[in-house]
């Protein structure tokens, strides 16, 4: 895996130090019982903008722009994935996916706060339903890290009902539906969840007989890679439904050895892990970016799934990459790699049967 970069290699001392007093475990041979809970990993999750570009010793300029752009949306960054940052550099691709910009205060015709129209594909309250066969299960608001990109910024979790009422009525309303193969548990993120709560709502997803598979979409073993545990595996790996896990990563350098070992973990339990990633202006619009990324989430073998075109999310602005220039780079990026190492290019279209195919 020569692509992967330990943490350390990109962290500078001050970092280094800060993250030492309580270590992210970067020994893929570390045991289950020393490996940081993930639960303390959320809690101690950075959500100052000054104590993040403090920690990465960032001009000045970033903190003011930073508090100014907060808003509705807090910052809120685990500092696993903070280590990975390269300190000093305002660009740095995964510093620009989580650190609020002026430019997120623009108001900008075009951008709205619901892009994908989900408000009209709500089956029960925390369940949508917009293409055929798969439902999708809001499991939680609550994610592992806040990235200024998501459509999600703007989502009324608020309006859900308690949890349990909501997954009842949902869970009912799956049963109800005969067409429904697959449940995709989403959010947020349904990781932030403990185990004791997933492993429940996956037995009774599986009692219903005309549902198949269960997929799970989260951005933990990213983010804080521990989340990967012996639990998690046992209700993933112990259901009679197939288990298939969508990660989320954008950049290689996301990928570090901690990050690497839990996918492995994945991988080696016999689930199928694919990997979708948002195309973003100033984090992975070039074809190199996009090559690195690829080549080696295929060496860990999770497949490149999607490359989402942007949701047009009010404050996300800046991240968009013209569909022209993004089509481009995946026929580059065809050129470049062996057909299975390159993601469809897609996009959300309300209204429409499917994601679309953009190329
Ligand atoms: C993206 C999405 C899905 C899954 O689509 P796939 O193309 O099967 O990955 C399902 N439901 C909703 C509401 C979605 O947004
Ligand atoms: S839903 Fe996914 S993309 Fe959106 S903030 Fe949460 S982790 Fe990030």
């Amino acid at each position: 895996m020569h692509i992967i970069t330990t943490s350390t290699e990109r962290v500078g001392s001050t970092l280094a130090a800060e993250i030492s007093k309580n270590p992210p475990s970067k020994n893929p041979s570390t045991s289950e019982a020393t490996k940081t809970d993930w639960q303390e990993s959320l809690k101690r999750a950075v959500r100052s903008p000054a104590e993040l570009c403090r920690m990465l010793k960032l001009p000045p300029r970033c903190e003011a722009g930073a508090a100014r752009a907060t808003g509705q949306f807090p910052l809120f960054v685990p500092r696993e994935y903070i280590a990975r940052m390269k300190p000093g550099d305002p660009d740095d691709p995964l510093l620009r996916q989580v650190l609020p910009l002026d430019a997120e205060t623009l108001d900008l015709p075009g951008f709205g706060t619901d892009p994908v129209g989900e408000s009209g594909a709500k089956v029960t309250a925390g369940l949508l339903q917009k293409y055929e066969g798969r439902a999708l299960l809001i499991t939680t608001g609550a994610c592992a890290v806040h990235c200024r990109y998501c459509f999600r910024r703007h989502f009324p979790y608020g309006e859900t009902p308690p949890r349990t009422r909501a997954w009842s009525e949902a869970i009912e309303a799956i049963a109800a539906d005969s067409s429904i193969h697959e449940v995709i548990l989403s959010g947020g993120d349904p990781l932030t969840l403990p185990d004791e709560q997933l492993a429940p709502l996956a037995a009774r997803l599986a009692q219903i007989p005309h549902v198949r598979r269960l997929r799970v979409h989260t951005r933990l073993p990213i983010m804080i890679p521990q989340r990967v545990n012996q639990k998690l595996l046992e209700w993933l790996c112990g259901t009679r439904l197939t288990s298939v896990v969508v990660i989320h990563a954008n950049h290689v350098a996301e990928i570090d050895q901690a990050v690497a070992h839990s996918l492995k973990e994945l991988v080696d339990a016999g689930l199928v892990v694919l990997n979708q990633s948002v195309l973003l202006r100033g984090v992975n619009d070039s074809v190199e970016a996009l090559v690195q990324l690829c080549e080696s989430l295929a060496d860990l073998r999770v497949m490149p799934y999607y490359l989402h075109q942007l949701d047009r999310v009010a404050g996300a602005a800046h991240f968009e990459v013209p569909v022209e220039k993004g089509v481009q780079l995946v026929q580059q990026l065809r050129a470049r790699l062996p057909g299975y190492c390159v993601p469809r290019y897609v996009q959300e279209v309300p209204g429409e049967p499917n994601k679309v195919v953009l190329a």
